[in-house]
Protein backbone atom coordinates (compact mmCIF):
# COMPACT_ATOMS: atom_id res chain seq x y z
CA UNK A 1 0.00 0.00 0.00
CA UNK A 2 2.71 2.31 0.85
CA UNK A 3 4.77 1.77 -2.48
CA UNK A 4 1.39 2.33 -4.50
CA UNK A 5 1.04 5.74 -2.64
CA UNK A 6 4.13 6.23 -3.44
CA UNK A 7 3.51 5.63 -7.16
CA UNK A 8 0.71 7.78 -6.92
CA UNK A 9 2.68 10.95 -5.89
CA UNK A 10 5.06 10.11 -7.74
CA UNK A 11 3.38 9.47 -11.10
CA UNK A 12 0.04 10.99 -10.75
CA UNK A 13 0.60 13.69 -13.30
CA UNK A 14 0.61 11.30 -16.24
CA UNK A 15 -2.67 10.50 -15.49
CA UNK A 16 -4.22 13.09 -17.22
CA UNK A 17 -7.87 12.64 -15.68
CA UNK A 18 -9.29 13.63 -12.16
CA UNK A 19 -11.51 10.76 -11.75
CA UNK A 20 -8.62 8.58 -12.62
CA UNK A 21 -6.28 10.17 -10.00
CA UNK A 22 -8.95 10.06 -7.72
CA UNK A 23 -9.56 6.34 -8.45
CA UNK A 24 -6.43 5.20 -7.23
CA UNK A 25 -6.70 7.60 -4.03
CA UNK A 26 -10.31 5.95 -3.37
CA UNK A 27 -8.91 2.36 -4.05
CA UNK A 28 -6.16 2.58 -1.37
CA UNK A 29 -8.36 4.10 1.23
CA UNK A 30 -10.62 1.50 0.39
CA UNK A 31 -8.20 -0.95 1.08
CA UNK A 32 -6.64 0.78 4.40
CA UNK A 33 -10.37 1.11 5.89
CA UNK A 34 -9.88 -2.66 5.67
CA UNK A 35 -6.89 -3.56 6.93
CA UNK A 36 -8.01 -0.98 10.23
CA UNK A 37 -11.25 -3.13 10.21
CA UNK A 38 -9.24 -6.31 10.12
CA UNK A 39 -6.70 -5.42 12.98
CA UNK A 40 -9.55 -4.05 15.21
CA UNK A 41 -12.05 -6.86 14.86
CA UNK A 42 -10.38 -9.53 13.22
CA UNK A 43 -13.50 -12.04 13.57
CA UNK A 44 -15.48 -9.74 10.61
CA UNK A 45 -14.84 -11.40 7.58
CA UNK A 46 -14.90 -8.39 5.36
CA UNK A 47 -11.70 -8.06 3.52
CA UNK A 48 -12.42 -9.78 0.54
CA UNK A 49 -15.80 -7.04 0.13
CA UNK A 50 -13.41 -4.42 0.75
CA UNK A 51 -11.28 -5.43 -2.30
CA UNK A 52 -14.01 -6.47 -4.70
CA UNK A 53 -15.31 -2.65 -4.31
CA UNK A 54 -11.58 -1.66 -4.35
CA UNK A 55 -11.25 -3.37 -7.47
CA UNK A 56 -14.66 -2.23 -9.03
CA UNK A 57 -14.25 1.71 -8.34
CA UNK A 58 -10.56 1.11 -10.32
CA UNK A 59 -12.57 -0.21 -13.46
CA UNK A 60 -14.66 2.29 -13.34
CA UNK A 61 -12.90 4.83 -13.19
CA UNK A 62 -10.09 3.32 -16.01
CA UNK A 63 -12.42 0.72 -18.16
CA UNK A 64 -15.59 1.62 -17.82
CA UNK A 65 -17.09 0.74 -21.05
CA UNK A 66 -19.34 4.08 -21.22
CA UNK A 67 -16.25 6.37 -21.02
CA UNK A 68 -15.67 4.87 -24.67
CA UNK A 69 -18.93 4.24 -25.99
CA UNK A 70 -21.53 6.20 -28.67
CA UNK A 71 -24.78 5.81 -30.76
CA UNK A 72 -25.88 3.36 -28.18
CA UNK A 73 -23.16 1.42 -27.87
CA UNK A 74 -22.61 0.88 -31.50
CA UNK A 75 -19.58 2.19 -32.07
CA UNK A 76 -16.17 3.77 -30.55
CA UNK A 77 -16.13 6.92 -29.75
CA UNK A 78 -13.12 9.62 -30.23
CA UNK A 79 -11.86 9.64 -26.84
CA UNK A 80 -11.56 5.65 -27.71
CA UNK A 81 -9.72 6.54 -30.89
CA UNK A 82 -7.52 8.84 -29.28
CA UNK A 83 -6.54 6.26 -26.56
CA UNK A 84 -6.25 3.28 -29.12
CA UNK A 85 -3.83 5.37 -31.47
CA UNK A 86 -1.65 6.29 -28.26
CA UNK A 87 -1.24 2.74 -27.20
CA UNK A 88 -0.68 1.68 -30.66
CA UNK A 89 2.17 5.01 -31.73
CA UNK A 90 4.57 3.74 -33.91
CA UNK A 91 2.82 -0.13 -34.41
CA UNK A 92 -0.34 0.67 -35.66
CA UNK A 93 -1.50 -2.46 -38.18
CA UNK A 94 -4.49 -0.89 -38.83
CA UNK A 95 -5.81 1.01 -41.61
CA UNK A 96 -7.95 4.06 -40.98
CA UNK A 97 -11.07 4.70 -43.50
CA UNK A 98 -13.05 7.42 -43.02
CA UNK A 99 -17.03 7.60 -43.87
CA UNK A 100 -18.73 10.80 -43.30
CA UNK A 101 -22.15 12.50 -43.67
CA UNK A 102 -21.88 14.74 -46.50
CA UNK A 103 -23.27 18.46 -45.20
CA UNK A 104 -24.07 16.82 -41.56
CA UNK A 105 -24.95 20.16 -40.12
CA UNK A 106 -27.75 21.05 -42.60
CA UNK A 107 -29.08 17.55 -42.53
CA UNK A 108 -29.64 17.50 -38.69
CA UNK A 109 -31.40 20.32 -38.99
CA UNK A 110 -33.80 19.31 -41.54
CA UNK A 111 -34.07 15.73 -40.43
CA UNK A 112 -34.23 16.89 -36.31
CA UNK A 113 -31.37 15.50 -33.67
CA UNK A 114 -33.83 12.31 -33.01
CA UNK A 115 -34.38 11.21 -36.24
CA UNK A 116 -30.34 12.06 -37.08
CA UNK A 117 -28.91 9.93 -33.83
CA UNK A 118 -31.41 7.21 -34.85
CA UNK A 119 -30.35 7.36 -38.61
CA UNK A 120 -26.39 7.00 -37.40
CA UNK A 121 -26.82 4.53 -35.18
CA UNK A 122 -27.97 2.40 -38.32
CA UNK A 123 -24.93 3.67 -40.29
CA UNK A 124 -22.94 2.26 -37.42
CA UNK A 125 -24.89 -0.78 -37.22
CA UNK A 126 -24.29 -1.47 -41.37
CA UNK A 127 -20.62 -0.06 -41.37
CA UNK A 128 -19.71 -2.56 -38.62
CA UNK A 129 -21.37 -5.39 -40.33
CA UNK A 130 -19.50 -4.31 -43.78
CA UNK A 131 -15.82 -4.66 -41.46
CA UNK A 132 -16.71 -7.68 -38.90
CA UNK A 133 -12.57 -7.38 -38.18
CA UNK A 134 -12.55 -3.51 -37.96
CA UNK A 135 -12.93 -1.32 -35.33
CA UNK A 136 -15.82 1.54 -35.59
CA UNK A 137 -15.10 4.84 -34.24
CA UNK A 138 -17.47 7.54 -34.02
CA UNK A 139 -16.04 11.06 -33.72
CA UNK A 140 -19.41 13.08 -33.94
CA UNK A 141 -20.99 15.37 -36.58
CA UNK A 142 -21.54 12.86 -38.85
CA UNK A 143 -17.77 11.22 -38.86
CA UNK A 144 -17.56 7.62 -38.93
CA UNK A 145 -13.49 5.92 -38.39
CA UNK A 146 -13.07 2.83 -38.90
CA UNK A 147 -9.54 0.96 -38.39
CA UNK A 148 -9.60 -2.03 -40.55
CA UNK A 149 -7.44 -4.78 -41.92
CA UNK A 150 -4.64 -3.92 -43.55
CA UNK A 151 -4.67 -5.18 -47.58
CA UNK A 152 -8.59 -3.98 -47.79
CA UNK A 153 -10.21 -3.04 -50.88
CA UNK A 154 -11.05 0.38 -49.93
CA UNK A 155 -12.31 1.07 -53.51
CA UNK A 156 -14.89 -1.24 -53.54
CA UNK A 157 -15.75 -0.37 -49.83
CA UNK A 158 -16.42 2.99 -50.87
CA UNK A 159 -18.54 2.03 -53.91
CA UNK A 160 -20.57 -0.81 -51.53
CA UNK A 161 -21.36 2.18 -49.20
CA UNK A 162 -21.85 4.85 -51.44
CA UNK A 163 -24.50 2.36 -53.55
CA UNK A 164 -26.31 1.65 -50.14
CA UNK A 165 -26.43 5.33 -49.40
CA UNK A 166 -28.83 5.68 -52.53
CA UNK A 167 -31.34 4.13 -50.53
CA UNK A 168 -32.75 5.43 -47.30
CA UNK A 169 -32.33 4.76 -43.91
CA UNK A 170 -35.59 3.68 -42.97
CA UNK A 171 -36.54 2.36 -38.99
CA UNK A 172 -40.19 2.25 -37.56
CA UNK A 173 -39.48 6.17 -36.48
CA UNK A 174 -36.81 7.25 -38.92
CA UNK A 175 -36.25 7.64 -42.76
CA UNK A 176 -33.45 9.23 -44.00
CA UNK A 177 -31.90 10.18 -47.17
CA UNK A 178 -28.25 11.02 -46.70
CA UNK A 179 -25.10 11.17 -48.70
CA UNK A 180 -21.86 9.95 -47.93
CA UNK A 181 -18.07 10.94 -48.81
CA UNK A 182 -14.73 9.16 -48.30
CA UNK A 183 -11.39 9.32 -46.61
CA UNK A 184 -8.96 7.04 -47.58
CA UNK A 185 -5.30 6.67 -45.78
CA UNK A 186 -1.99 5.39 -46.79
CA UNK A 187 -0.95 2.94 -44.41
CA UNK A 188 1.02 4.93 -41.36
CA UNK A 189 4.53 4.11 -41.33
CA UNK A 190 6.45 7.02 -39.36
CA UNK A 191 6.64 7.29 -35.97
CA UNK A 192 4.08 10.56 -35.65
CA UNK A 193 2.02 11.05 -32.24
CA UNK A 194 -1.52 9.72 -32.06
CA UNK A 195 -2.61 13.43 -31.57
CA UNK A 196 -1.23 14.46 -34.75
CA UNK A 197 -2.67 11.39 -36.50
CA UNK A 198 -6.09 11.75 -35.10
CA UNK A 199 -6.60 15.75 -36.00
CA UNK A 200 -5.00 14.77 -39.72
CA UNK A 201 -7.64 12.31 -39.79
CA UNK A 202 -10.43 14.96 -38.37
CA UNK A 203 -9.44 17.68 -40.63
CA UNK A 204 -9.55 14.89 -43.80
CA UNK A 205 -13.22 14.08 -42.68
CA UNK A 206 -13.62 17.64 -41.97
CA UNK A 207 -13.32 19.00 -45.57
CA UNK A 208 -14.71 15.38 -46.80
CA UNK A 209 -18.21 16.42 -45.05
CA UNK A 210 -18.44 20.11 -46.66
CA UNK A 211 -17.52 18.94 -50.34
CA UNK A 212 -18.87 17.27 -53.30
CA UNK A 213 -15.71 15.00 -53.82
CA UNK A 214 -17.06 12.20 -56.60
CA UNK A 215 -13.88 10.23 -55.17
CA UNK A 216 -12.42 9.23 -51.69
CA UNK A 217 -9.85 11.28 -50.08
CA UNK A 218 -6.50 9.99 -49.74
CA UNK A 219 -4.86 11.07 -46.95
CA UNK A 220 -1.01 10.64 -47.33
CA UNK A 221 2.20 11.12 -44.97
CA UNK A 222 2.33 14.79 -46.50
CA UNK A 223 -0.53 15.79 -44.99
CA UNK A 224 0.04 13.99 -41.66
CA UNK A 225 3.88 16.36 -42.21
CA UNK A 226 1.77 19.02 -42.28
CA UNK A 227 -0.15 19.03 -39.68
CA UNK A 228 2.96 18.27 -37.50
CA UNK A 229 4.34 21.54 -39.01
CA UNK A 230 1.24 23.50 -38.18
CA UNK A 231 1.41 22.28 -34.49
CA UNK A 232 5.21 23.54 -34.84
CA UNK A 233 3.69 26.98 -35.89
CA UNK A 234 1.24 27.18 -33.12
CA UNK A 235 3.87 26.86 -30.72
CA UNK A 236 6.20 29.37 -32.77
CA UNK A 237 2.42 31.41 -32.07
CA UNK A 238 2.61 30.65 -28.70
CA UNK A 239 6.25 32.16 -28.33
CA UNK A 240 5.35 35.46 -30.25
CA UNK A 241 2.87 36.10 -28.28
CA UNK A 242 5.49 35.86 -25.05
CA UNK A 243 7.21 38.35 -26.91
CA UNK A 244 9.82 35.86 -28.09
CA UNK A 245 10.53 35.59 -32.27
CA UNK A 246 7.62 38.70 -33.13
CA UNK A 247 8.66 41.56 -35.47
CA UNK A 248 7.36 44.02 -37.33
CA UNK A 249 7.68 44.42 -40.74
CA UNK A 250 6.27 47.78 -42.65
CA UNK A 251 5.47 48.26 -46.17
CA UNK A 252 6.01 51.63 -47.90
CA UNK A 253 2.67 53.20 -49.70
CA UNK A 254 3.33 55.73 -52.03
CA UNK A 255 0.91 58.90 -53.03
CA UNK A 256 0.85 58.17 -57.03
CA UNK A 257 0.68 61.96 -57.00
CA UNK A 258 3.77 63.19 -55.67
CA UNK A 259 5.73 59.49 -55.90
CA UNK A 260 6.73 60.64 -51.96
CA UNK A 261 6.12 57.97 -49.10
CA UNK A 262 2.68 59.05 -47.28
CA UNK A 263 2.03 56.00 -45.30
CA UNK A 264 2.77 51.85 -44.19
CA UNK A 265 1.61 48.65 -44.03
CA UNK A 266 2.28 46.98 -41.05
CA UNK A 267 2.83 42.93 -41.79
CA UNK A 268 4.01 40.70 -38.93
CA UNK A 269 6.34 38.14 -39.21
CA UNK A 270 7.51 35.21 -36.68
CA UNK A 271 10.28 32.96 -36.46
CA UNK A 272 10.76 29.38 -35.86
CA UNK A 273 13.19 27.88 -33.90
CA UNK A 274 16.04 28.03 -36.02
CA UNK A 275 15.55 31.36 -36.78
CA UNK A 276 13.82 31.51 -40.00
CA UNK A 277 10.79 33.31 -40.58
CA UNK A 278 7.22 31.99 -40.55
CA UNK A 279 5.08 33.70 -43.53
CA UNK A 280 1.85 35.35 -42.21
CA UNK A 281 0.14 33.45 -45.12
CA UNK A 282 1.02 30.36 -42.82
CA UNK A 283 0.85 31.78 -39.57
CA UNK A 284 -2.54 33.78 -39.41
CA UNK A 285 -4.83 30.98 -40.65
CA UNK A 286 -3.36 28.69 -38.05
CA UNK A 287 -3.92 31.72 -35.42
CA UNK A 288 -7.22 31.81 -36.69
CA UNK A 289 -8.11 27.80 -36.01
CA UNK A 290 -6.34 27.83 -32.82
CA UNK A 291 -8.35 30.89 -31.29
CA UNK A 292 -4.95 32.98 -30.65
CA UNK A 293 -5.59 35.44 -33.78
CA UNK A 294 -7.30 38.11 -31.08
CA UNK A 295 -3.62 38.12 -28.85
CA UNK A 296 -1.63 38.02 -32.13
CA UNK A 297 -3.86 41.23 -33.67
CA UNK A 298 -3.37 43.13 -30.48
CA UNK A 299 0.40 42.67 -30.13
CA UNK A 300 1.13 43.80 -33.87
CA UNK A 301 -1.30 46.75 -33.00
CA UNK A 302 0.62 47.03 -29.90
CA UNK A 303 3.74 47.19 -31.50
CA UNK A 304 3.14 49.35 -34.34
CA UNK A 305 0.84 51.71 -31.93
CA UNK A 306 4.77 51.55 -29.84
CA UNK A 307 6.20 51.91 -33.35
CA UNK A 308 4.96 55.43 -33.91
CA UNK A 309 5.04 56.49 -30.03
CA UNK A 310 8.92 55.81 -30.50
CA UNK A 311 9.51 57.17 -34.60
CA UNK A 312 6.69 60.17 -34.87
CA UNK A 313 5.15 59.71 -37.91
CA UNK A 314 5.66 63.42 -39.23
CA UNK A 315 9.22 63.28 -38.74
CA UNK A 316 9.14 60.20 -41.11
CA UNK A 317 7.09 62.25 -43.19
CA UNK A 318 4.15 59.87 -43.28
CA UNK A 319 0.60 60.29 -42.44
CA UNK A 320 -1.05 56.97 -41.39
CA UNK A 321 0.22 53.04 -40.37
CA UNK A 322 -2.58 50.32 -41.65
CA UNK A 323 -2.78 47.73 -39.32
CA UNK A 324 -4.39 44.56 -40.56
CA UNK A 325 -7.46 42.48 -38.68
CA UNK A 326 -8.24 39.42 -39.15
CA UNK A 327 -12.52 38.69 -39.77
CA UNK A 328 -12.32 36.96 -36.58
CA UNK A 329 -11.08 39.81 -34.60
CA UNK A 330 -13.84 42.17 -36.24
CA UNK A 331 -15.94 39.75 -34.29
CA UNK A 332 -15.15 40.41 -30.78
CA UNK A 333 -17.85 42.35 -29.35
CA UNK A 334 -15.49 44.97 -27.26
CA UNK A 335 -13.02 45.03 -30.19
CA UNK A 336 -13.31 49.22 -29.94
CA UNK A 337 -12.14 48.97 -25.70
CA UNK A 338 -9.46 46.83 -26.50
CA UNK A 339 -7.83 48.99 -29.35
CA UNK A 340 -8.82 52.30 -27.33
CA UNK A 341 -7.27 51.09 -24.87
CA UNK A 342 -4.18 50.44 -26.63
CA UNK A 343 -4.00 54.08 -28.72
CA UNK A 344 -4.35 55.62 -24.85
CA UNK A 345 -1.71 53.85 -23.81
CA UNK A 346 0.21 55.07 -26.34
CA UNK A 347 -0.91 58.80 -26.00
CA UNK A 348 -1.72 58.75 -30.01
CA UNK A 349 -4.17 59.81 -32.19
CA UNK A 350 -6.59 56.67 -33.28
CA UNK A 351 -6.70 58.07 -36.81
CA UNK A 352 -3.49 57.50 -37.25
CA UNK A 353 -3.31 53.83 -37.20
CA UNK A 354 -5.96 53.03 -39.96
CA UNK A 355 -7.54 49.09 -39.74
CA UNK A 356 -7.62 47.15 -42.67
CA UNK A 357 -10.09 44.40 -42.83
CA UNK A 358 -11.35 42.33 -45.84
CA UNK A 359 -14.65 41.41 -47.22
CA UNK A 360 -14.75 38.35 -45.57
CA UNK A 361 -15.42 40.60 -42.37
CA UNK A 362 -18.89 41.98 -44.17
CA UNK A 363 -20.61 38.87 -43.99
CA UNK A 364 -23.10 39.65 -41.57
CA UNK A 365 -23.70 43.07 -42.28
CA UNK A 366 -26.19 44.74 -39.57
CA UNK A 367 -23.16 43.88 -37.05
CA UNK A 368 -20.51 45.37 -39.86
CA UNK A 369 -22.68 48.57 -39.40
CA UNK A 370 -22.53 48.33 -35.71
CA UNK A 371 -18.69 47.70 -35.00
CA UNK A 372 -17.31 50.24 -37.91
CA UNK A 373 -19.84 52.57 -35.92
CA UNK A 374 -18.97 51.68 -32.66
CA UNK A 375 -14.97 52.12 -33.78
CA UNK A 376 -15.50 55.04 -35.33
CA UNK A 377 -16.93 56.68 -32.07
CA UNK A 378 -13.36 56.05 -30.65
CA UNK A 379 -11.98 57.57 -33.87
CA UNK A 380 -10.57 54.38 -35.92
CA UNK A 381 -10.95 54.44 -39.64
CA UNK A 382 -11.14 51.38 -41.96
CA UNK A 383 -9.85 50.57 -44.98
CA UNK A 384 -11.39 47.94 -47.53
CA UNK A 385 -8.00 45.43 -47.98
CA UNK A 386 -8.01 42.97 -51.00
CA UNK A 387 -10.64 44.08 -52.90
CA UNK A 388 -11.66 42.20 -55.90
CA UNK A 389 -11.40 38.66 -53.91
CA UNK A 390 -14.24 38.57 -52.24
CA UNK A 391 -17.99 39.22 -52.69
CA UNK A 392 -19.47 42.11 -51.63
CA UNK A 393 -21.31 44.71 -54.08
CA UNK A 394 -20.84 48.65 -54.42
CA UNK A 395 -24.43 48.92 -52.55
CA UNK A 396 -23.30 47.14 -49.33
CA UNK A 397 -19.89 49.29 -49.87
CA UNK A 398 -21.75 52.24 -50.00
CA UNK A 399 -23.28 51.89 -46.57
CA UNK A 400 -19.95 51.50 -44.86
CA UNK A 401 -17.67 54.71 -44.61
CA UNK A 402 -14.19 53.18 -45.96
CA UNK A 403 -11.78 55.51 -46.40
CA UNK A 404 -9.52 53.68 -48.43
CA UNK A 405 -10.01 50.76 -50.88
CA UNK A 406 -7.12 48.33 -51.45
CA UNK A 407 -7.19 46.62 -55.08
CA UNK A 408 -5.69 43.09 -54.55
CA UNK A 409 -2.71 42.36 -56.44
CA UNK A 410 -4.55 39.41 -58.48
CA UNK A 411 -7.05 42.19 -59.94
CA UNK A 412 -4.25 44.71 -61.03
CA UNK A 413 -2.04 42.29 -62.45
CA UNK A 414 -4.74 41.26 -64.62
CA UNK A 415 -5.82 44.33 -65.89
CA UNK A 416 -1.88 45.26 -66.34
CA UNK A 417 -1.94 42.01 -68.36
CA UNK A 418 -5.12 42.78 -70.21
CA UNK A 419 -6.48 45.99 -69.83
CA UNK A 420 -10.82 46.51 -70.13
CA UNK A 421 -13.32 48.91 -69.25
CA UNK A 422 -14.45 47.44 -65.78
CA UNK A 423 -11.72 48.33 -63.69
CA UNK A 424 -11.78 52.09 -64.60
CA UNK A 425 -15.57 52.14 -64.11
CA UNK A 426 -15.65 50.34 -60.98
CA UNK A 427 -12.53 52.75 -59.44
CA UNK A 428 -14.89 55.75 -61.09
CA UNK A 429 -17.72 54.20 -59.01
CA UNK A 430 -15.34 54.30 -55.64
CA UNK A 431 -14.10 58.26 -56.14
CA UNK A 432 -17.64 58.79 -56.12
CA UNK A 433 -18.52 57.74 -53.26
CA UNK A 434 -15.68 59.35 -51.74
CA UNK A 435 -13.21 56.39 -51.32
CA UNK A 436 -9.46 56.88 -52.41
CA UNK A 437 -8.13 54.02 -54.17
CA UNK A 438 -5.05 51.64 -53.64
CA UNK A 439 -3.12 49.21 -56.10
CA UNK A 440 -1.61 46.47 -54.37
CA UNK A 441 1.28 44.56 -56.31
CA UNK A 442 2.62 46.88 -58.27
CA UNK A 443 6.24 45.39 -59.36
CA UNK A 444 7.42 47.66 -62.02
CA UNK A 445 7.33 51.11 -63.79
CA UNK A 446 4.77 50.24 -66.46
CA UNK A 447 2.00 49.47 -63.20
CA UNK A 448 2.93 52.24 -61.93
CA UNK A 449 1.78 54.21 -65.25
CA UNK A 450 -0.79 52.58 -65.77
CA UNK A 451 -2.50 52.48 -62.55
CA UNK A 452 -1.84 56.11 -62.07
CA UNK A 453 -3.93 56.40 -65.21
CA UNK A 454 -7.07 54.85 -64.25
CA UNK A 455 -7.23 56.98 -61.18
CA UNK A 456 -5.39 54.74 -58.21
CA UNK A 457 -4.34 57.56 -56.14
CA UNK A 458 -2.02 55.32 -53.47
CA UNK A 459 0.51 52.74 -54.89
CA UNK A 460 2.15 49.67 -52.60
CA UNK A 461 4.51 47.08 -54.14
CA UNK A 462 7.92 45.69 -54.91
CA UNK A 463 8.36 48.48 -57.27
CA UNK A 464 8.98 50.62 -54.41
CA UNK A 465 10.28 48.44 -51.52
CA UNK A 466 9.10 45.15 -50.27
CA UNK A 467 7.82 45.02 -46.61
CA UNK A 468 10.98 45.44 -44.38
CA UNK A 469 11.63 45.00 -40.25
CA UNK A 470 10.26 48.37 -38.86
CA UNK A 471 13.72 49.79 -37.53
CA UNK A 472 15.02 49.87 -41.22
CA UNK A 473 12.00 51.68 -42.30
CA UNK A 474 12.89 55.38 -41.12
CA UNK A 475 15.69 54.90 -43.91
CA UNK A 476 13.23 54.50 -46.86
CA UNK A 477 11.72 57.61 -46.62
P1 LIG B 1 -2.20 42.00 -47.32
O1 LIG B 1 -2.75 42.71 -46.15
O2 LIG B 1 -2.93 42.15 -48.60
O3 LIG B 1 -0.70 42.48 -47.44
C1 LIG B 1 -0.04 42.65 -48.63
C2 LIG B 1 0.77 41.43 -48.95
O4 LIG B 1 1.23 41.55 -50.28
C3 LIG B 1 2.04 41.32 -48.10
O5 LIG B 1 2.32 39.93 -47.97
C4 LIG B 1 3.08 41.93 -48.98
O6 LIG B 1 4.39 41.49 -48.73
C5 LIG B 1 2.63 41.47 -50.33
N1 LIG B 1 3.07 42.35 -51.39
C6 LIG B 1 3.14 43.68 -51.36
N2 LIG B 1 3.58 44.18 -52.53
C7 LIG B 1 3.78 43.11 -53.34
C8 LIG B 1 4.25 42.96 -54.70
O7 LIG B 1 4.57 43.90 -55.38
N3 LIG B 1 4.33 41.71 -55.19
C9 LIG B 1 3.99 40.63 -54.46
N4 LIG B 1 4.08 39.42 -55.01
N5 LIG B 1 3.55 40.73 -53.17
C10 LIG B 1 3.46 41.96 -52.63
P2 LIG B 1 2.59 39.28 -46.57
O8 LIG B 1 3.35 40.19 -45.70
O9 LIG B 1 3.11 37.91 -46.84
O10 LIG B 1 1.15 39.16 -45.96
C11 LIG B 1 0.18 38.36 -46.53
C12 LIG B 1 -1.14 38.57 -45.88
O11 LIG B 1 -1.13 38.13 -44.54
C13 LIG B 1 -1.53 40.03 -45.79
O12 LIG B 1 -2.08 40.44 -47.01
C14 LIG B 1 -2.54 40.02 -44.68
O13 LIG B 1 -3.79 39.65 -45.14
C15 LIG B 1 -1.99 38.94 -43.80
N6 LIG B 1 -1.27 39.56 -42.68
C16 LIG B 1 0.00 39.99 -42.59
N7 LIG B 1 0.25 40.49 -41.37
C17 LIG B 1 -0.92 40.41 -40.68
C18 LIG B 1 -1.33 40.77 -39.35
O14 LIG B 1 -0.57 41.30 -38.56
N8 LIG B 1 -2.63 40.52 -39.00
C19 LIG B 1 -3.50 39.95 -39.87
N9 LIG B 1 -4.75 39.72 -39.46
N10 LIG B 1 -3.16 39.59 -41.10
C20 LIG B 1 -1.88 39.83 -41.51
MG1 LIG C 1 -3.44 44.34 -45.76
MG1 LIG D 1 -4.07 43.31 -49.41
Amino acid sequence: MLLALIAVFMFGRTLRRRRERYGILFYNLLIFAALIIRLIWPKYLVMDTFILIAILIVFLAFGNPDFHLDLRGNAFNRLALSEYLEENTGKLRLVPFGVVIRNYHEMRDLYESSQMEEGLIMIAKYLKRRSPKGILFYCRRGRFIILDQPGKDFREETKAITERFDHPWKSHSAELYLSAGFATFDSIDGNFSSEILLSTMLKALESVGGAELEEPLNVTEVDIKRTETERGIRQCIENALDGDGFELYLQPIIDAKTGKITGAEALSRIRDADGNIIPPGLFIPVAENSGRINKLGELVFDRTCNYIKENPLEKMGIEWINVNLSPLQFLCADLDERYSSIIEKYGLDPNTVHLEITEEAMIDDRFLQKQIKAMGEKGFLFVLDDYGTGYSNLSRLKKCPFINVKLDMSIVWDYCREPDDILPNMIQAFKNMGFSITAEGIEDEDMVNTMKNIGCDLLQGYYYSKPVPASEFAGLS
